[in-house]
């Protein structure tokens, strides 16, 4: 019931650079672990491999002893589910934020109203501010009923307060249903306020599953 790389590499094309070296990692239900490292490390490419969205070189990705990706004939999204910095970008918008949740499968309650307020769901993307644009993409995510969530560096282009909003209601959210977290970002006071425990992407490959703090 984890989520599993192990001995992960990945590179982009046949002779570029190995970006990803033979990590290892897990992940239980309801666990939220950090995954830290500067910008351009290699982090949000592991998250991506970690979400079958790419095939890593060599090693093995399992979700449940599967790898992960949707079962389309049994209608059924990605149990990896990934939510990414750039919140509006991720919004298509043409679409209010009601018909982009209806998309996702929300029936009437289904959404948290302390994640999306009803006063959001009339509004275009550009109605509504980088915070809201964030949890609007959290519920989209949850709504997929993913066992699994990477959250790429989720909160690093909104102040504070509102990055502590984002983080205590998907933190809610994921306790409440037993969802595991792979917390993605350079921030790393953010990383030991947020999960169970923190990795070093550089340490990844060394020494599998080395607890760094937490
Ligand atoms: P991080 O998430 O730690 O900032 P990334 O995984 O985004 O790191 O990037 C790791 C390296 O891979 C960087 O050198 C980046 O430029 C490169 N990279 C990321 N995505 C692609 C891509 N689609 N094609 C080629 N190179 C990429
Ligand atoms: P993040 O660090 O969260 O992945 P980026 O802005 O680095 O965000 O990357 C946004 C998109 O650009 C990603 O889909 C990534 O694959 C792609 N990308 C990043 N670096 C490169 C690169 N060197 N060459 C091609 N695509 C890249």
């Amino acid at each position: 019931m984890t989520l599993l790389a192990e001995d992960v590499w990945f590179r982009y094309g046949r002779r570029g650079p190995w970006v990803v070296r033979g990590a290892s990692l897990t992940v239980a239900p309801g666990e939220v672990v950090g995954l830290h490292g500067p910008s351009g490390a290699g982090k949000s490419t592991l998250g991506r491999v970690l979400a079958g969205l790419v095939r890593p070189q060599r090693g093995r990705v399992e979700v449940d002893g599967a790898p992960p990706r949707p079962d389309r004939r049994a209608g059924r999204p990605n149990p990896v589910q990934v939510v990414h910095q750039h919140a509006h970008l991720a919004m298509d918008p043409l679409w209010k934020v009601g018909a982009v949740l209806a998309e996702a499968g929300a029936g009437a309650g289904a959404v948290d109203p302390a994640l999306v307020p009803p006063e959001l769901l009339d509004r275009f993307p550009h109605e509504i501010s980088g915070g809201e644009a964030q949890r609007v993409n959290l519920a989209r995510a949850l709504l997929a009923g993913p066992r699994f969530v990477v959250a790429d560096e989720i909160s690093a282009s909104l102040d504070a307060i509102t990055q502590a909003g984002v983080w205590r209601l998907l933190l809610a959210e994921v306790r409440a249903r037993g969802i595991g977290v792979l917390a993605i970002s350079h921030d790393g006071p953010l990383l030991e306020a947020v999960a169970d425990r923190v990795l070093d992407f550089a340490d990844l490959a060394a020494s599998p599953d080395r607890v760094v703090t937490g």
